[in-house]
């Protein structure tokens, strides 16, 4: 059984509750987790609290021996920690593993990070420093689909800026954040600088959000929830910081590499099963390479192997939850029932590999009316609808046309109508020629939404940032 990890210690619920975490694939059970309630949130806030004014005083020096040291210690165990996040999210092996490579990555970038402040003569009498110093204590609430990875950027920006940090994972997916922080504790993180507290958001993350201790909020999920969370937030002027829900249209011009554009679109769709905010969600294309883009697409999505994440060879497994499924059929069938045309998929997977798990066909979509769900909004599963469109102009009018703005992806050799094109694009990343999610120099870029995908930024210095305050000292002579 897992608990939760408060203090340095793992710990049982105050109230002794558990819950049980099941396979997506499988149905099968994983392991039980303790369950906190609103009185193990404060022991965590409390024991952050305790750790804050210590801690704040060693860094940076300690925090980037521990995060390096952690980095060592999280890709020794690499294998251990992929299967468990596999286990509990449904995602494939090497998927998982690609995740778990992030957050050791993202544990180093931040290790070598620099906080750097500033000096102003400001006359000949007056001169000013200009100082970082840590927010305080942080409240890091996290979605399932990428557990590791997005808690990863929360809690090393906060390490590093002398901050400590209560983590509120999805309720299905703790294991592997529960392990993790385990792993940091041994790096030598001291106790009470990272916490974990599993249990519903509506009362751990209810409590993170009201508590007064905690100044900053840093929130990855749904854009409705971002909104209760900045309303919430508002009332003692915590700091926000929210990553959102993301649409990003690709846009294919007829003078693209038609291959690495095709395949951009499968690996931008289909990696983690469709789950992701930067996954690609509508696809743009020039009349004159439709035909011949369609038709490579569909050869491709067609050969993909669905099945159990832990098998060889899968390419994408399971949604990750029943639930999950059930909204994204909705979004599937009423794209569907306005005329959409299935060019492949559009329907759940049959035989008994598949009966116990919440499996679904990749699916490509044409002919979609652009007033479906599935187009205007977020469509975290595995399906896309394809657009033909005759210039850049279009494209860029309906790659524009959503609430989200999170990420664009351009494919064009054209230099001029790529400059063009990214700069009228409205939202926080555009990928001309190259795919997201492909490399790991994504820790080192600013993250962030325009419009409903969010508020500030993660990742980079500008992303650290974020867990800091600004201080002027202004001295005269
Ligand atoms: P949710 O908003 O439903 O949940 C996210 C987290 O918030 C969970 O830990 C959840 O807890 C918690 N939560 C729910 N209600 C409250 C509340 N009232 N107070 C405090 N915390 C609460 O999102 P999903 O888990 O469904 O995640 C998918 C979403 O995340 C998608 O929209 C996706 O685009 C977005 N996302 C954005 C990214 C970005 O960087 N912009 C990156 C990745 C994902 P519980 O699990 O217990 O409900």
């Amino acid at each position: 059984m897992y608990k939760l990890f408060i203090n340095g210690e793992n710990v049982d619920s105050a109230s002794g509750a558990t819950y049980e975490i099941r396979n997506p694939a499988t149905s099968e059970l994983v392991d039980t987790v303790a369950k906190g309630n609103v009185d193990d949130a404060k022991k965590a806030i409390d024991a952050a609290e305790d750790a804050l004014e210590k801690w704040s005083e060693v860094v940076p020096t300690q925090a980037s021996t521990v995060l390096s040291k952690a980095a060592h210690l999280i890709r020794a165990n690499e294998q251990e920690l992929a299967t468990l996040l596999t286990k509990e999210q449904g995602k494939t092996l090497p998927e998982s593993l690609g995740e778990i490579r992030f957050f050791a990555k993202t544990l180093e970038y931040y290790s070598g990070a620099k906080i750097v402040g500033s000096y102003l003569t400001l006359t000949d009498k007056v001169s000013a420093e200009v100082t970082k110093e840590p927010v305080g204590i942080v409240g890091g609430i996290v979605p399932w689909n990428n557990p590791v990875m997005l808690m990863g950027s929360k809690v090393a920006s906060s390490i590093k800026s002398g901050d400590a940090i209560i983590i509120k994972p999805a309720s299905t997916t703790p294991l592997s954040t529960l392990r993790c922080a385990q792993i940091l504790f041994e790096a030598g993180l001291p106790r009470g600088v990272f916490n974990v507290v599993p249990g519903p958001g509506g009362v751990v993350g209810e409590e993170l959000l009201r508590n007064p201790k905690v100044r900053k909020i840093s929130f990855t999920g749904e854009s409705e929830t971002g909104k209760h969370i900045m309303e919430v937030a508002a009332r003692d002027l915590k700091r926000v910081t929210l990553e959102l829900g993301g649409s990003n249209p690709i846009i294919v011009a007829d003078d693209a590499d038609l291959e690495a554009a095709v395949d951009n679109t499968l690996f931008g769709r289909f990696r983690n099963c469709g789950q992701g905010c930067m996954c690609i969600k509508r696809a743009y294309i020039f009349e004159k390479i439709a035909d011949q883009f369609v038709k490579r697409l569909v050869e491709k999505v067609k050969a993909m192997k669905i099945g159990n994440g832990l098998v060889q060879g899968v390419n994408m497994g399971p949604i990750h939850s029943a639930s999950q499924r059930e909204g994204f059929e909705e979004q599937v069938n009423d794209g569907i029932s306005k005329g959409g045309k299935v060019l492949t998929g559009g329907k759940r997977p049959t035989g008994p590999e598949y009966d116990k798990g919440f499996f679904y066909l990749p699916t490509l979509l044409e002919n979609v009316d652009p007033s479906s769900k599935v187009v205007r909004e977020e469509v975290f599963g595995p399906a896309i609808p394809i657009f033909r469109v005759k210039d850049m102009e279009e494209a860029v009018t309906l790659g524009n046309d959503s609430i989200y703005g999170l990420g664009a992806h351009l494919w064009t050799r054209d230099v001029q109508k790529a400059m063009g094109a990214a700069r009228k694009l409205k939202a926080g990343t555009i990928l001309v020629n190259t795919a997201y999610g492909s490399g790991g120099w994504e820790i080192e870029v600013p993250m962030g939404g325009f419009k409903h995908s969010g508020i500030g930024r993660e990742y980079g210095i500008e992303g650290m940032g974020q867990y800091q305050e600004t201080k002027t000292i202004v001295y005269g002579r």
